[in-house]
């Protein structure tokens, strides 16, 4: 289904938006070395909660995972990159770290991700490869627009990603989001342009370029939920849910400025 939102909804959509955003700029704020995963979602706990929003991850069971998923965030370290289940480990100097969460506030949901190295010793690699998915996601937003198409999107996502040199994964991209957390259309991190469902006012799409250094190939960790990848590389995902506007598109999940 491709739920299209009123005015009235978008504006709501913004705040939950504006509470996603303001959520993961304080979780990176807060995590060192030495702060626990599990730390990471008790926080991320009492803010949603506190804001009076609900998780779209505490009951989460899709076909993918080993549900439900029972965390309020996800925490991805290193060669995990997708639907990392928060578990007991302290973060080390150098770890890359990312932090995937969704929430709905007045049954508008917004999700978003960052990807950061914690701590003072970042390998220029890691930084690297964390700027191309935010390079990514920005050309992604910049061809988002009324009559524009789904595959106009992927394609500015996946000419940056292989520009720099990475793999692009098909498996897992971006999404259509509202009233629940995952829907159509599909936003694939490649594709071509001129192709799939044409952009209008009042469509959300949560746009997540995401890759790993060497590989394409993902493996399924253990416990059922965390993706790394299959070579034990290193990962970044960058995430924004955006509004399609009259003339543009608005990113809704960047924290509000005081
Ligand atoms: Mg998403």
């Amino acid at each position: 289904m491709i739920e299209i939102l009123s005015p009235t909804e978008v504006a709501r959509a913004r705040e939950t938006g504006a509470l996603v955003g303001h959520t993961l700029h304080t979780l990176k704020g807060r995590a060192r070395v030495g702060t626990n995963l599990l730390e990471i979602d008790a926080w991320a706990r009492s803010m949603i909660l506190g804001a009076g929003a609900v998780s779209c991850y505490v009951d989460y069971e899709p076909s993918f995972g080993r549900g439900p998923f029972g965390h309020y965030i996800c925490t991805s370290v290193n060669d995990a990159v997708l639907h990392g289940l928060p578990h007991d480990y302290a973060l080390a100097d150098g770890d890359v770290l990312t932090l995937d969460l969704a929430v709905l506030l007045d049954g508008v949901a917004a999700d978003a991700a960052i990807t950061f190295v914690v701590g003072s010793s970042p390998r220029p690699e890691d930084l690297a490869m964390i700027a191309a998915t935010e390079r990514a996601l920005a050309a992604g937003i910049a061809a988002a627009r009324p009559g524009a198409r789904i595959g106009d999107l992927s394609h500015a996502i996946g000419t940056v990603l292989r520009a720099a040199g990475y793999p692009v994964n098909t498996e897992f991209g971006g999404h259509g989001i509202g009233t629940t957390m995952h829907q159509d259309p599909h936003v694939a991190n490649t594709g071509r342009p001129g192709r799939g469902y044409t952009l209008r006012p009042g469509l959300l799409l949560a746009l997540e370029p995401w890759i790993m250094a060497d590989t394409a190939e993902l493996v399924t960790d253990a416990d059922g939920w965390t993706l790394r990848s299959a070579t034990g590389c290193r990962t970044a995902h960058t995430e924004h849910t955006i509004a399609i506007t009259d003339d543009g598109a608005e990113i809704l999940t960047l924290p509000r400025r005081a």
